[in-house]
């Protein structure tokens, strides 16, 4: 079993490398090949272009940005749709986009006899280090067994829920509820300090309170430190709050928190980490 991992971002690295790890044949592509060295480093094949990783594994996996990103790999002139042998290979596409996209590509893919899933994750870099990431996929039950061995060792669980699309569709339903979190974090810390509280001990008392998560705890140095490395880029959260609009998405707290993301990212913070938005909600005071 070979396998072409296609996208070598935050999340593409450390999923590929836990592929490595647990023992498959790994073939790397990036856009930009200096990204593909640490996985070549650590004993993935290089290939010299995208046909031909895909002319050589059996099975493709793409993490990359956005709708644009997955239509130029699968659809482009030098997509994955357009190289030889592609027929009766499966194609599991991870990356975050429009329930719309996932099956439009599903359906171009089926004219050329490539299967393919929908299986976005949740779960930002560090669980994508330590496989415990959460993965909703979409597509034919068969396709999804065939893949669960390889997707159990990206994250801690794998659901099969419905046809394609049906991976995306709650994967932004899970992102809506992320991206509203960290916004109604950011303003309560930022009303406390209106009070007086300090924002080391308003994060204690979130993290041990019934409404303190993981999450929270995890972003916890970065809101301290006021620093924000992505790990998450904000540019990627005002995608996917745009796409739960566009999917149908129109709730009070929604349509707010997607206009806060897009102001940052308008303000040059796409490329923080989206807990920055704590630094943008405070520089408008
Ligand atoms: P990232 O670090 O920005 O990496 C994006 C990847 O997409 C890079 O490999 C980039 O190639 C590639 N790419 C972009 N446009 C492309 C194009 N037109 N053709 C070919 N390759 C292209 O993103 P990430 O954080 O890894 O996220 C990847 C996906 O996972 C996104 O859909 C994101 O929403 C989702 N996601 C992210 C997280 C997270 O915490 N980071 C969590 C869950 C889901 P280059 O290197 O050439 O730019």
């Amino acid at each position: 079993m070979k396998i072409g991992w296609i996208g070598l971002g935050n999340m593409g690295v450390p999923m590929a490398s836990n592929l490595l790890q647990a023992g498959y044949e790994l073939y790397v592509w990036n856009r930009t090949p200096e990204r593909t060295v640490a996985l070549l480093e650590k004993g993935a094949k290089n290939t010299d272009s995208l046909a031909h990783l895909v002319e050589i594994c059996d099975v493709l996996f793409t993490m990359v940005s956005d709708d644009a990103a997955v239509k130029e790999i699968y659809t482009g002139s030098q997509g994955i749709l357009s190289a030889s042998g592609v027929q009766g290979k499966l194609a599991v596409d991870m990356s975050t986009i429009s329930p719309e996209t996932s099956r439009l590509i599903a359906e171009q893919s089926k004219r050329v006899g490539l299967r393919f899933l929908d299986a976005p994750v949740s779960g930002s870099v560090g669980p994508a280090k330590e496989a415990t990431l959460v993965i909703m996929a979409g597509g034919e039950q068969q396709d999804f067994e065939e893949a669960k061995p390889m997707l159990d060792k990206l994250g801690k669980i794998a659901l099969h829920l419905g046809p394609n699309g049906a991976g995306t569709s709650a994967k932004l339903a899970i992102n809506l509820l992320l991206g509203i979190t960290v916004q109604g974090v950011s303003e309560t810390i930022l009303f406390a300090r209106s009070l007086g509280i300090g924002t080391e001990q308003m994060l204690q008392i979130i993290s041990e309170s019934a409404v303190g998560t993981p999450l929270i705890r995890g972003k916890a140095p970065s809101i301290l430190a006021d620093d924000y490395p992505a790990a998450f880029a904000l540019k990627h959260m005002t995608k996917d709050l745009r796409l739960a609009r566009e999917a149908g998405v129109a709730t009070p707290l929604a349509e707010s928190a997607e206009a806060s993301y897009r102001h940052a990212l308008e303000n040059g913070m796409g490329d923080l980490d989206l807990m920055a938005i704590l630094r943008y909600l405070s520089n408008q005071k």
